[in-house]
């Protein structure tokens, strides 16, 4: 929001939205429309303690598709619904049978999004956050290595 203040003598304060919108907005709408903005994006929390608000832009693709990575057969993981339950598995496993990748095991979304949760944004799964701290999740028989895109590594048992 680079919404700035204008001089403006005798009436209510007044706002510029933007440059591209030079429109001058009353104190209701421009709190209206940051208000908006504010909803629209998502705060960002970094290492050094700063927060800065980003558009989420991505939709579509799964980031735990992105994420897991079968720690096996390195092949990614990919998601499946099976009588209601959303889970990840090996691709190697759903593609060519369990002969092809017998150690890798199915994790369970809703699992894996609460240990997500509670390691890096605390109560609320914020996929944001996720993209911006975690760079892989390697999923082993018993436990996950999640590999922080800060060099740290966490091990979470299945
Ligand atoms: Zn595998």
């Amino acid at each position: 929001m680079t919404g700035r203040k204008v001089k403006n003598t005798g009436q209510r304060k007044q706002y510029y939205i933007n440059r591209s919108h030079p429109a001058i907005v009353s104190d209701e709408v421009f709190d209206r429309v940051q208000e908006e903005m504010i909803k629209r994006a998502r705060v960002i929390r970094h290492e050094d303690g700063t927060a800065s608000l980003s558009t989420n832009k991505y939709n579509g693709k799964y980031l735990l598709g992105n994420l897991l990575v079968c720690g096996d057969c390195g092949a990614s993981y990919r998601r499946r619904t099976e009588r209601g339950n959303v889970v990840w598995r090996c691709a190697t496993r759903i593609e060519k049978g369990k002969e092809a990748c017998s150690e890798s095991p199915t994790v369970k979304e809703e699992w894996i999004k609460e240990r997500l949760t509670s390691m890096v944004s605390g109560e609320l799964y914020e996929e944001n956050i996720i993209r911006e701290r975690i760079g892989q999740i390697c999923v082993y028989q018993k436990y996950l290595v999640v590999k922080g895109k800060n060099d740290i590594e966490w091990i979470i048992q299945i």
